[in-house]
């Protein structure tokens, strides 16, 4: 846009709170600072508290209690529209009758802004994500991607300071979602401003986020960057969400480990270095193209038939290749201990 009018804003909810019914809140007493410019991932499963934590920062949900601050300003008891946020929402919620044009400047619409401006503004913002010589069409006379477009177009006709995503990509196929959230990031890079991205997939919150917060139980689990919360998973629930990971019993205590520092040895070989073992029996063993994942079960313990497999690892094609295992052999399961890290 010509004009400077998109400045990101930090977001801060201290204590926030949410209580639909009787019994556990939907969001119960949660910390988080965002800042400003960066991009945030609201990560957790089904249930667990995401979307109500959004709609709590869009004013779309009253708060049971708590506070919710945009740059350090008490937004809480703002209406939606007075906040400085908006909601992006999934492509098909364009409208079809609408011309992309007219999807973009509706908000404008509704507050009495003549049409000539109106129309200046959802132009210069459809150049903006390189929607501009498709302004006339109609959502249906467009690809998925290009309405995902005009849907950001839209979320930004108000100049937000910060940006809600409730699962954006979640309606479209698996190819167009990696393809939109590449997208997304660089959007959300080029205008600068503060995105805030509710998601139930681990994958999707990795690839985007500066931040990524788990949660639930209405609770948040962990906050960081991906890097740090794959690689230092706090709890067993966030290891085993992350995925990626085992959980396993020492006499020390749960430790995480990555599937893919575990080595697969026969019975009696000696791992490279100092090493923690398990003995254990293979469950499956998957072809993945540049690795091999087998599944796992510790020794000893009765093999149901159709068992899901207690751990994984995952060993590169090469090191599979040059000793491969078969279904219902005994192996030793073995990592550095550098490598086991607690869970609480
Ligand atoms: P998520 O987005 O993580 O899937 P939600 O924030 O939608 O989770 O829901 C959290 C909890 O609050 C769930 O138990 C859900 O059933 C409940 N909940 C959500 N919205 C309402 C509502 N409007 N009225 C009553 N309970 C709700
Ligand atoms: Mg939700």
């Amino acid at each position: 846009m010509p004009d400077a009018t998109l400045s990101p804003a930090a977001i801060e909810v201290v204590a926030l709170t949410k209580r639909y019914a009787q019994g556990r809140p939907a969001v119960d007493g949660i910390d988080l600072r965002i800042d400003g410019g960066s991009y945030c991932c609201l990560l957790g499963p089904s249930g667990c508290g995401k979307s109500t934590t959004l709609r709590m920062i869009a004013g779309h949900e009253s708060v049971t209690s708590g506070d919710v601050l945009l740059d350090d300003r008490n937004i809480t008891d703002l209406p939606a529209a007075e906040r400085g946020t908006a909601m992006m929402f999934q492509s098909f919620a364009l409208f079809p009758h609408l011309s992309a044009l007219d999807n973009v400047a509706f908000s404008l619409k509704m507050k009495g802004i003549a049409k000539a401006e109106r129309h200046r503004r959802a132009q210069d913002l459809l150049e903006r994500v390189a929607m501009g010589h498709l302004a006339q069409r109609k959502p249906a006379e467009m690809s998925g991607g290009q309405q995902q477009r005009v849907a950001l177009a839209r979320a930004l006709i108000t100049q937000p300071r910060v940006l809600l995503l409730d699962e954006p990509l979640s309606a479209l196929d698996p190819f167009l979602r990696i393809q939109m959230r590449a997208e997304l990031r660089r959007w959300q890079k080029e205008l600068g401003l503060t995105f805030i991205h509710v998601t139930h997939s681990q994958e999707e919150a990795m690839a985007l986020a500066d931040t990524m917060v788990v949660m639930n139980h209405g609770v948040i689990e962990q906050a960081g960057p991906p890097r740090e919360v794959y690689n230092h998973p706090v709890n067993e629930f966030v290891a085993r969400f992350m995925g990626g990971h085992n959980v396993i019993d020492t006499p020390a205590g749960k430790v995480g480990v990555r599937t893919d520092h575990v080595q697969v040895l026969p019975p009696g070989h000696a791992a490279t270095g100092e090493a923690a073992s398990l003995p254990a029996v293979v469950t499956d063993v998957e072809y993945q193209g540049t690795y091999v994942l087998l599944g796992l079960q510790k020794a000893g313990a009765a093999l149901a038939a159709h068992a899901t497999a207690e751990y994984a690892a995952m060993l590169p094609e090469s090191t599979y290749a040059a000793q491969p295992f078969q279904v219902g052999e005994s192996v030793q399961m073995c990592w550095a201990p550098q490598r086991a890290h607690a869970l609480a």
